[in-house]
């Protein structure tokens, strides 16, 4: 499997949060305003001009201390995107991946669809809304800056070395060696996404630690009877306009 991957290593995160600052800089993303929840994280979540946040998680340690964990959540560009798959049925040619990286990119026509479908199709809840537009964005992989030669304006902003960019199998074998290194001292570490993701992470402990989202199997969702029947209003449209188009042909 070619194209790119990243591998963030949260054992050497500071949660500096530049890399979501470089995010918001490099795709002229407005700031969204916050409030104080009692958490130095920040936005809370995910928003349609937030496409990367910090998360802060805190646990309890080894002589009952507090532990920061921190887990810089974004797509995840799966090998096999539920969210492509969702999209194709109810806006068709909305998602695409992009063939020199396998970047996950979402378009126009996904105006189509739903947002809460194309949301809830996948598995680390990531893609949002604009609630006006119903336009739908999360991050790009920088495809335009990686088509250039550049790393992603995240990885090349991050001072620790925790957010890594390249091809895949480089990236594989960079994560495995890291887990390696750190096994020692973290005896739980282990390692997400190598099988189905471009988005890898060495964590120290259960993902659910993290994120509630950090880590999912990327299978399709089963489809309910309401979404059924928007695909099937969604295809009689189509239907509709392909008879009009049919019919000026003839007439
Ligand atoms: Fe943002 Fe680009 Fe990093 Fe994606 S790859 S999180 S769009 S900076
Ligand atoms: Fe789509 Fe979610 Fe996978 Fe990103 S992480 S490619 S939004 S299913
Ligand atoms: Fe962590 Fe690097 Fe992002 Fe700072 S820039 S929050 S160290 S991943």
């Amino acid at each position: 499997m070619s194209g790119k991957a990243f591998f963030i290593d949260t054992t050497l995160c500071m949660a500096c949060r530049g890399c979501q600052i470089a995010c918001k800089q490099w795709n002229q993303l407005p700031a969204t305003k916050t409030e104080n929840r009692g958490s130095y994280q920040n936005p809370q979540d995910l928003n349609f001009y937030t496409y990367k946040v910090v998360r802060f998680q805190e646990h309890e340690g080894p002589d009952n201390k507090p532990v920061w964990y921190f887990f810089p959540d974004q797509c995840r560009h799966c090998v096999v995107p539920p969210c492509k798959d969702m999209g194709d049925s109810v806006a068709p040619g909305g998602i695409t991946i992009d063939s020199k990286t396998g970047a996950v990119l979402y378009n126009d026509k996904l105006r189509k669809a739903n947002p809460e479908d194309i949301r809830g199709a996948c598995p680390f809840d990531i893609p949002r809304a604009e609630k006006k537009t119903g336009y739908m964005a999360k991050c790009t992989m920088c495809v335009d800056r990686v088509h250039n030669g550049l790393l992603p304006a995240c990885v090349k902003t991050c001072p620790t070395g925790a957010m890594n960019f390249g091809d895949r199998e480089e990236m594989i074998k960079l994560a495995k060696k890291r887990k390696q290194e750190v096994i020692s001292k973290y005896p739980n570490a282990r390692l997400t996404g190598l099988d189905d993701l471009r988005v890898f992470y060495l964590l120290i402990d259960e993902p659910a630690k993290y994120h509630l989202y950090a880590d999912a199997k990327t299978t399709p969702m089963p489809m309910d009877r309401n979404l059924a029947l928007r695909k099937i209003a969604i295809s009689l449209k189509e239907l509709a306009k392909e008879r009009l188009f049919i019919n000026r042909l003839a007439g």
